[in-house]
């Protein structure tokens, strides 16, 4: 005989679902926060440029006015967008960063710079590979083909229809210096874009399967009864008429089986309603240690249960039913309570032809009827 109480031992509660998502203000407040960090990352961004051109002050190829320039008007726009940001008008466009706006200002300002001091024009044109490869980490197709294009308009006028000559000066070692500085910068921006984006896609992907995961677990809740962990009485009604439909198909039997225990309302009364939950859980846990992976089983109210066993003549399902039956009885159910006992009653139905799950479900509980006339802790035949 095996303790009853033992088949409860690591069942914890049935688990809450982890749902996603917070009130809009939450993800407001989020949006704002991850703006702020882009905007931090550009000024620093400008600085670093502003540092490699304040070389080629230094070598006195550019006045000192082009790096100030160039650092405040980054900066200007970078506040301008801030400022948006803050008044969170981004918040009514899809793209809450407002990328293709962005892109087309900085743009702007590089190819500004390039006009203002073409003698290091490359090293502004330098910087539209990394505006582009921020971009596209946040453009669709559209915005991207779109910035792409003006861009390219604007570069081919400036190259083409002005005699502006754009220089990558190398003549001292200063210059040198500046040159190899703006180069390596762009390039290790770049590379940290790429990063950044890897790390993008691989949250993503978490963030799928947690979803999927937790996608899982509200159907599963859905179709569940909390207390027995058994299938509640909706899913297994469908399960019923699924395996009916499956049985008419495949031309094999199906039977059923409605199972109530035994003078439960004593049970609660006498050990208490949560020891009657108790036994009605560990009652379903044996059930399923004792079915085989086709059979359905599920809470058709209170305490009463009903066993779908697909592909089971009459004989079949009255031998595993009464199989069952043996095993609730012989359970060692004083580890709830001394003295306690329980048994179960259950009324066998097998599909006939033609039979409506309603017909078949009628004849299940009139057999169940039966059982318990009979003097209970017995199985009887529809
Ligand atoms: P019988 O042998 O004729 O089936 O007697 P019974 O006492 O089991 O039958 P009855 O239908 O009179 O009582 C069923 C009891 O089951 C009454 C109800 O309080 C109890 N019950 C139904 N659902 C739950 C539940 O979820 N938890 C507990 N603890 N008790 C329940
Ligand atoms: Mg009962
Ligand atoms: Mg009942």
């Amino acid at each position: 005989m095996s303790n009853a109480a033992s088949l409860l031992q690591g069942e914890g509660p049935v688990g809450s679902v982890p749902l996603a998502g917070g009130l809009p203000s939450d993800v407001l407040k989020r949006h704002v926060a991850q703006r702020r960090h882009t905007f931090a990352v550009q000024v620093v961004s400008y600085a670093l440029g502003t540092a490699a051109l304040l070389i080629y002050v230094h070598a006195g190829t550019i006045a000192p006015l082009i790096p100030s320039a160039f650092f405040l008007s980054g900066v200007a726009l970078i506040g301008v967008f801030a400022l948006l940001s803050e008044m969170q008008v981004n918040d009514r466009f899809d793209d809450h960063y407002l990328t293709v706006f962005q892109v087309a200002g900085h743009v702007v300002i590089q190819l500004g710079f390039l006009l203002v001091a073409p003698e290091i024009g490359y090293a502004f044109l330098n910087v539209l590979f990394l505006i582009f490869g921020v971009a596209a980490l946040r453009m669709t197709p559209l915005q991207a083909a779109i910035a792409w294009t003006l861009t390219a308009l604007a570069i081919a006028s400036i190259f083409l229809l002005t005699r502006v000559p754009i220089g990558m000066p190398v003549a001292s070692p200063v210059e040198r210096l500046a040159a190899a500085s703006c180069l390596i910068l762009t390039i290790g921006q770049c590379a940290f874009v790429g990063l950044y984006g890897d790390s993008l896609r691989k949250k993503l992907y978490k963030r799928g399967i947690e979803l999927s995961e937790a996608y899982k677990r509200i159907e599963e809740l859905a179709e569940l009864d909390e207390l027995t962990g058994s299938f509640n009485r909706r899913c297994i009604m469908r399960m019923l008429d699924d395996e009916i439909a499956r049985a008419y198909r495949s031309k094999t039997a199906c039977s059923i089986a409605l199972i109530d225990l035994d003078w439960f309302k004593r049970i609660n009364d006498a050990y208490g309603h949560p020891t009657g939950d108790e036994v009605l859980r560990a009652f379903a846990i044996s059930v399923f240690a004792n079915i085989r992976n086709i059979d359905r089983f599920g809470r058709y109210g209170g305490e009463e249960f009903l066993l779908v066993l697909p592909d089971t003549p009459h004989d079949g399902a009255a031998r595993i039913l009464d199989r069952l039956r043996a095993i609730i009885a012989d359970l060692d159910w004083s580890a709830f309570s001394p003295g306690m006992r329980v048994t179960i009653s259950a009324g066998v139905a097998t599909l006939n032809p033609n039979e409506t799950p309603d017909t078949l479900l009628a004849r299940a509980d009139s057999a169940l009827y039966a059982a318990k006339a009979r003097g209970r802790n017995r199985i009887a035949s529809a």
